[in-house]
């Protein structure tokens, strides 16, 4: 998996949306014709059986809605903290026991891009002491607003450590290893902003990306974190087996989206045919009467 990545990534299979990602959402968001929701965050999901329940808030007030069918993209590092109900076990131990990986971005917007001088014109510089990577912009910034540098990028061990320093001591810490490699930094006004975030702290992934690891071995626990719960259904990087890429949450969405139509239709045709196996008995009851 790991060759797999960095074939990946440095193959021409990597694109970038002209514009930025945010022109993906807005498309979906297009695509959607019922009021999108925004800031009610799910608390409590129960699996009924032929109808799941979900519990959120709304200004701060538990609301509950009862829904035929549900597709979940939470990540399961927040979903462990929720309260679940109906459950199976085989289900509530995929997503307690899903492994996740912290990252870590730190950004600095600076009043040049002085690196240019130096011939670089995008790609990375890699540093020790926990930094490791450092990402240069490949498109060009109006040079009256300066420019931008992705001063560290990190996962695993590294990201926590960042992770756990205050956003101040992180950004300090940052400058002071990078300016080993770029000795710019130091000068004064040079850095006009910082910005940084540590996944594995965030509210809504707590975590960066699953791994399909355990200590030794590769583990498809992708494919328990995709199984549905009757109408429940699951999708998100971590019921997919491209963890860590938008490609691959986007696929198990539309894998779960085929399997809620063929669910759907199942249970049409079913009822359908109950119906019309009733019907015939109470002819046949008719009949015999
Ligand atoms: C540092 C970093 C760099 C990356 N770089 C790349 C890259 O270059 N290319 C690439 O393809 N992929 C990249 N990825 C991976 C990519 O971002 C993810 O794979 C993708 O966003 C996962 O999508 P998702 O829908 O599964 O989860 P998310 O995007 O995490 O969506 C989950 C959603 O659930 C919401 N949520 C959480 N809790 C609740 C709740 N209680 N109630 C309601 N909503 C809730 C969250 O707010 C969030 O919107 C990167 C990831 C990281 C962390």
């Amino acid at each position: 998996m790991f060759l797999g990545d960095i074939v990946t990534e440095i193959s021409h299979d990597l694109l970038q949306i002209k514009g930025g990602t945010q022109l993906l959402i807005d498309r979906l968001v297009e695509s959607i014709k019922v009021p999108i929701k925004c800031n009610q965050p799910v608390v409590a999901i129960k699996v009924r059986s032929n109808y799941t329940e979900i519990d959120y808030l709304e200004n701060g007030q538990k609301q509950t809605r009862r829904c035929d069918y549900v597709l979940c993209t939470i990540p399961f590092s927040v979903m462990r903290k929720m309260e679940l109900e109906g459950f199976d076990q085989r289900k509530i131990d995929s997503i307690n026991n899903t492994v996740y990986c912290p990252a870590t971005k730190v950004a600095f917007h600076t009043k040049e891009n002085f690196w240019s001088q130096q011939g670089i014109k995008g790609g990375a510089s890699f540093s020790g002491a926990g930094v490791r990577q450092t990402y240069y912009p490949s498109v060009k910034f109006n040079p009256e607003r300066g420019s931008v540098m992705l001063a560290s990028y990190t996962i695993g061990d590294d990201a926590d450590r960042l992770g756990n320093m205050t956003e101040q001591q992180r950004h300090s810490y940052v400058k002071e290893v990078v300016s080993n490699v770029h000795p710019e930094l130091q000068q004064s006004g040079m850095i006009l902003e910082s910005a940084s975030i540590a996944w594995g702290n965030y509210e809504w992934s707590a975590g960066g990306c699953t791994v399909h690891w355990d200590e030794e071995n590769y583990t498809a626990s992708y494919l328990e974190a995709a199984r549905p719960q009757n109408t429940l259904f699951f999708a998100g990087e971590h019921c997919s087996k491209y963890p860590a890429w938008l490609q691959g949450s986007i696929e198990s969405a539309l894998e779960a989206i085929y399997d809620i139509v063929s669910h759907k239709s199942a249970s049409i045709l079913t009822t359908t045919y109950s119906n019309s196996v009733q019907t015939i008995q109470n002819r046949a009851l008719q009949v015999a009467a």
